[in-house]
């Protein structure tokens, strides 16, 4: 990488950042399509988001990702947003074009390519389950919404954000979408899970080696497709999947499709998807940051 007076720079802001695969995706992407752009990590804490975001501007970056814990916070001090962004109530990409700073939010257009390109599965008409109500299965809701599934049921540890999520659904679904909120510790009394196409865990559970898995196992039937968004290792449910060889994805599928989104905007060219998923491949072993107590609750899952 030849850093001169020329070259272009992008970045991700989050808190923490040291694990983040984006760097490692983005540099190798502008690498190989020998683009004079430089990826770069800024560990910005909450309080220092309203100045770092102005920076953008000060320093004329051409845009950055954005990610926990600021993805809803920015959204004051961006200048537009666009349509999915805006519905998501998230933002997870900045570009900063023509003076301005527009949001937008590509994870669940990340989740979609990737479960059609990827997966080969058209979730058009399909039943689907999603476990969680946080930033990743609202993304990803709006584009199932969107991409006219069925049904869609929700499932949360915390019932009351599944239920704030369905409401929020209702009220911008243009589609004849079925939605349900349901109570993730209730779901194996009831007679659901036989009758679903598609199975996402939009959970956090998976990311360390001591999680619980959010279901039993014993509920990953041949018929479904099962998608993990967790990125940073093989949950306990996709290694049953490929266990019982039935269809299954991981996150890594959803980060590097929602990097090449990304990618596209800031610099109006296709990401290349293979050299994109080989580094990560090659190198993609994160550290994640020890699990703060306060994460702990006295309802988790006992499976
Ligand atoms: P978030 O907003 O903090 O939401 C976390 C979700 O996990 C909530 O629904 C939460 O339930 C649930 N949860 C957490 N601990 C739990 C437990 N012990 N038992 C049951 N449920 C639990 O996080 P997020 O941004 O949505 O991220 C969720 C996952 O998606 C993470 O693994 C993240 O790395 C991954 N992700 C992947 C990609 C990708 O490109 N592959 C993109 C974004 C996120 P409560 O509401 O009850 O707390």
């Amino acid at each position: 990488m030849n850093i001169s007076g020329k070259t272009k720079v992008v970045g991700i802001f989050g808190y923490p950042i040291a694990h983040s695969l984006s760097p490692l995706l983005h540099n190798a992407a502008f690498e190989k399509l020998k683009m004079d752009f430089v990826y770069l990590p800024f560990l910005i804490k909450p309080p220092e988001l309203k100045r770092a975001v102005q920076g953008i501007k000060a320093l004329n970056l051409i845009g950055i990702n954005v990610t926990v814990p600021h993805k809803q916070a920015i959204i004051p001090f961006l200048d537009e947003l666009s349509p999915e962004a805006s519905l998501i109530g998230a933002v997870n990409t900045v570009h900063h074009c023509q003076g301005k700073l527009i949001g937008y939010n590509t994870d669940g257009a990340g989740f979609i390519e990737s479960l059609s390109q990827e997966g080969g599965f058209d979730p058009r008409g399909k039943r689907v389950l999603l476990l969680g109500a946080g930033g990743a299965a609202s993304a990803i809701t709006f584009s199932l919404v969107e991409k006219k599934v069925s049904e869609l049921f929700i499932a949360n540890r915390t019932f009351k954000k599944a239920q704030e999520l369905v409401d929020r659904l209702k009220k911008t679904a243009s589609s004849s979408c079925y939605l349900a909120p349901l109570k993730l510790g209730e779901l194996s009394g009831t007679n659901l899970l036989p009758k679903i196409d598609l199975l996402i865990n939009a959970t956090s559970l998976g990311m360390f080696p001591e999680d619980p898995p959010p279901l039993s196992p014993h509920w990953l039937l041949s018929s479904l497709f099962y998608y993990d968004v967790v990125y940073n290792r093989r949950t306990q449910l996709l290694k049953a999947a490929a266990d019982k060889q039935i269809r299954y994805l991981d996150g890594q599928e959803m980060l590097i499709h929602q990097a090449a989104l990304s990618f596209n905007i800031w610099t109006n060219q296709k990401a290349p998807l293979r050299k994109m998923r080989r580094v990560i491949q090659e190198n993609g072993k994160l550290k994640f940051p020890k699990r703060s107590r306060t994460t702990k609750r006295k309802d988790e899952l006992k499976c």
